[in-house]
């Protein structure tokens, strides 16, 4: 895989702001929010979109599950987020390595789906 702006993070090239780190995963803000909390779960492991995880990935997903609630509630939004995985150039993927976004802090209505 080649590599991509969230592993050069991951090495340490680009200096991040993590809010959470393990042996598994990191979590940085969006540099581009669309909420007022917008938060990325990257996996150290560079798995370049969900389609190409396989079933030896199955505890590190689980994992990052997980995170989500861990740092959800660091960050104060256990009350309500959104969890949300492009998969793709058609599902919206820019980044070709797997991350969750964790986004909150606006009233989520039907029209946001
Ligand atoms: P995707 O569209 O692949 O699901 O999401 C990629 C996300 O990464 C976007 O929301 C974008 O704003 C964010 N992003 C892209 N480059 C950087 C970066 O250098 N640093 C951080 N923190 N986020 C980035």
């Amino acid at each position: 895989m080649t590599d991509t702006v969230f592993s050069k993070i991951i090495a340490g090239e680009i200096p991040s702001n993590k809010l959470y780190e393990d042996e598994h995963c990191i979590v940085i803000p969006d540099i581009n929010p669309v909420a007022a909390v917008h938060v990325l779960v990257i996996p150290k492991k560079p798995i370049k979109m969900l389609s190409e995880a396989s079933a030896e990935d199955q505890a590190l997903l689980g994992h990052l599950m997980l995170t989500v609630g861990k740092v959800a509630e660091q960050l104060g939004v256990s009350e309500g987020y959104r969890v949300i995985v492009n998969n793709g150039a058609d599902g919206g993927q820019t980044v070709f390595h797997l991350h969750l976004h964790i986004i909150a802090g606006f009233a989520m209505k039907e029209a946001d789906m």
